[in-house]
């Protein structure tokens, strides 16, 4: 069995969503590279009872390890350290020789606000320097030190307490990896693997139903925890095993490649943003955009991933039809007889961005995102997408999109992903 754990994000900032939480997810990351079967992510206030009633539940869950993030600062509202002192049943003293450390931080942070009182800021710091006995010290990345609480009489949890601010709890969870403290907590952590598959064009219930199969044709298919999502239009299947499962992983990847060989595009994690990218560079290639209903979107994510200027070269937003005209070289009297949603649109928006801008391809969307502005023939959702290369090969497609003006937008960019995507690696025709 391997050790499980649970994560405590606090902070009434997150709970509200005011800030969206980046420490769960991160941890979460970071635990399962570790081998330790996560089991909860729960979120609570700056309120005590709270913030121990979801270490209560955790320990009730007989997890071996809690990560808590925030509530560490020298404000009032800061009251996760005196709260997992309580649970473990460990008394709170001052660490003299830490309380030092971070009188010596805040000495060269407060050196640029002169005005400021030291002693009344020390004085409000004094509270960080109250470590739980027999508590492991995580030296502080910002103001607030960690620490790594173990159970008192050796049957509950461990709990590490980390600073709330993300670039103080990365720089804090190597230090607090290294102790012994947490070695002995993750004792027994078993290697998971996670694998992921991307499917595109596909129904998720389709891939339901392949999994059905699969479950009654692979030998070992238990030992795998599958999930299946759909992301920017995507389908996303992700597979956790232990080594022990790498068999019966092979066999179901292998499955699904022979079901659905048209619209498996990628089997080793990696996104269709990075694949467009590495297909650019492989053939030494710019790309160019021409955009309407996107706005920008499908610039923006192209140029998303470092080193994006060896093969974006730039493109045009022509929302109104005489930036169109004007930007892009669209006839006039195309739009009026075609329609500004269109698939010549999308043609000459995609001609035009190639002529106008230094490129090898380019990619055109116009489409009525909404809400409002649809018509009876061209409903809101209405997308027309073109690819086109410079030996005039094109990739187009026109489609009529559900969801909000949000996921209208979004979905458009995956699309134009995997248009360009398959004329860059020469499929012509879409399966889907
Ligand atoms: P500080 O000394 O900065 O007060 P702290 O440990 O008390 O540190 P919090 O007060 O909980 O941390 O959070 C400080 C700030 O860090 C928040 O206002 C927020 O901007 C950011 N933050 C905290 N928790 C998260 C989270 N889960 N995800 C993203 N940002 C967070
Ligand atoms: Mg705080």
């Amino acid at each position: 069995m391997s050790t499980r754990a649970g994560i405590v994000v606090t902070g009434t900032e997150v709970l509200t969503g005011r800030v969206r939480d980046r420490n769960g997810p991160w941890l979460s990351d970071r635990l399962r590279e570790l081998g330790v079967d996560l089991a909860h992510i729960t979120i609570c206030g700056d309120r005590p009872q709270d913030m121990e009633a979801q270490l209560r539940f955790l320990a009730d869950q007989g997890v071996g390890l809690i990560v808590t993030s925030g509530g560490l600062g020298p404000t009032a509202d800061d009251i996760t350290l005196e709260v997992v002192a309580r649970f473990a049943g460990r008394p709170l003293a001052l660490d003299g020789a830490l309380e030092g450390r971070i009188a010596d931080i805040l000495e060269s942070l407060t050196r640029r606000w002169r005005k400021l009182d030291f002693e009344a800021v020390r004085a409000a710091n004094r509270k960080q320097a109250l470590v739980p006995e027999g508590a492991t010290i995580i030296e502080p990345a910002g103001t607030a030190p960690g620490m790594i609480v173990p159970p008192m009489d050796g049957s509950g949890p461990t709990v590490v307490v980390l600073p709330g601010p993300p670039r103080e709890l990365h720089a804090m969870w190597e230090q607090a990896m290294a102790t012994d403290a947490f070695r002995a907590a993750v004792e027994g952590a078993t290697a998971y693997r996670q694998e992921m598959l991307r499917l595109f064009g596909i129904p998720e219930s389709e891939i339901a139903v392949t999994l059905h199969g699969a479950q009654e044709r692979i030998a070992g298919f238990e030992e795998l925890e599958i999930t299946t999502c759909l992301r920017r239009g995507e389908v996303e299947v992700v597979v956790r095993h232990e080594p022990s499962g790498e068999a019966a992983w092979k066999e179901l990847k292998a499955f699904i490649a022979e079901r659905h060989s048209a619209t498996l595009f990628s089997t080793d994690g990696s996104t269709v943003d990075r694949q467009v990218a590495d297909l650019l560079v492989r053939r030494g290639w710019k790309v160019a955009t021409a955009e309407s209903c996107t706005g920008g979107l499908m610039g923006a994510r192209l140029t998303e991933p470092p080193g994006a200027s060896a093969y974006v070269a730039g493109g045009a937003v022509a929302y109104a039809n005489e930036a169109k005209v004007a930007l892009l070289g669209v006839p006039a009297q195309l739009i009026e007889v075609c329609g500004a949603v269109s698939p010549q649109v999308a043609e000459a928006m995609a001609a035009g961005a190639l002529e106008r801008v230094p490129a090898d391809v380019a990619i055109a969307i116009t489409g009525v995102a909404g809400p409002g502005g649809g018509s009876e023939d061209k409903p809101v959702g209405t997308v027309c997408w073109c690819a086109l290369d410079a030996d005039g090969t094109t990739i187009a497609r026109t489609t009529e999109m559900p969801g909000d003006r949000d996921e209208i937008r979004d979905r458009s960019t995956t699309v134009g992903m995997h248009l360009l995507r398959r004329l860059l690696r020469g499929e012509e025709r879409p399966v889907w």
